[in-house]
């Protein structure tokens, strides 16, 4: 019996579902990927992993990165192996510092998001084996999943690629309109790095975080390009408003809309994302020598 979220993405892929998450893999939710007895990330929502446990064997979890909405359902795989990267794991086992990772300790935000990560009842779990770049994981004899480590989004996002069937697992190098590097362990230039990475990969199946799959090498590398751009664009709206006379302080640059063109009923978390993120803008130029220091401000170079 299969039920609805579980579905195969194509009949030359025995035993790999792809897993739709609630609300369609919108946040607080994401989307996940079975090979067999493993599972790809815990987003999916908890009921859908309960049912997932009553018809599905799951052995082993591999877990893209450490943010909430791909780890809330570890709970219900407590009694099974986690494997995530390194630099991802102390945050899976210890989720009561995503708040710092977040950059919201002593914020207008922080209660507010206490309350988010509670109402997901996370619990830890300890990371038995750990995700490296190039590791090879044999499943099943049937299919080698190749880990690509793609920091950025987090220092220990990985990506999962599977080279003779070419399907990927792509987590939230999600092709959206919205890259994400919010986190205090995100880095601009090693996310553009990372995209560049799975741009070179033969993929016909990409699974993303948030936007399902995607199917078809022209779409996929047309998607990636398209995510990338997005980088792009906001590289331009900051260099539009810095100077070569008049230093501009970073924090003149928040809550102009240039990351969040407009902002939700989360404001108050959207505008520290974007200070985190217009930040990280910065070191990308000030480290091509595109701007430098001036005063308290930046000028361009
Ligand atoms: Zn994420
Ligand atoms: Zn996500």
């Amino acid at each position: 019996m299969n039920e609805q979220f579980i579905k195969k993405i194509s009949d030359d892929l025995e035993g790999v579902f792809f897993l739709e998450g609630a609300l369609d893999g919108k946040y607080p939710f994401s989307h996940s990927l079975l090979i067999n007895n493993t599972l790809i990330d815990t987003g999916i929502s908890t009921k859908f992993l309960r049912k997932l446990r009553r018809t599905h064997t799951v052995n082993k979890i591999l877990l893209s990165h450490w943010h909430e909405d791909h780890i809330s359902g570890n709970r219900i795989f407590s009694d099974r192996e986690f494997y995530s990267h390194p630099s991802d794991r102390l945050l899976i086992e210890n989720t009561s510092k995503m708040i710092e990772y977040y950059d919201c300790v002593g914020s207008d935000f922080e209660d507010e998001f206490r309350d988010i990560l509670e109402s997901l009842r996370m619990e830890n779990v300890q990371v038995s084996g750990e995700l490296i770049d190039c590791q090879n994981i044999s499943i099943n004899g049937m299919y080698n999943l190749k880990v690509i480590h793609t920091p950025g989004h987090t220092a220990g996002h990985c990506c999962f690629y599977e080279p003779h069937f070419k399907f990927a697992f792509l987590a939230d190098i999600d092709l959206s309109s919205f890259p994400f590097y919010g986190g205090i362990d995100s880095n601009l230039i090693k996310f553009e790095e990372s995209i560049e990475k799975i741009k070179e990969l033969d993929i016909e199946i990409a699974i993303t975080g948030h936007k399902g799959v995607i199917q078809g090498k022209d779409t996929i590398s047309q998607k990636l390009e398209r995510f990338k751009k997005v980088l792009e664009e906001r590289d331009e709206r900051i260099l539009e408003l810095l100077s070569e006379k008049k230093p501009i302080k970073a924090t003149e640059l928040i809550d102009m809309n240039i990351i969040y063109t407009r902002y939700s009923h989360f404001k108050d978390y959207e505008l520290i994302a974007e200070k985190v993120m217009i930040k990280n803008h910065l070191e990308k130029f000030l480290k091509n020598n595109m701007i430098e220091k001036e005063d308290d401000g930046y000028v361009l170079v």
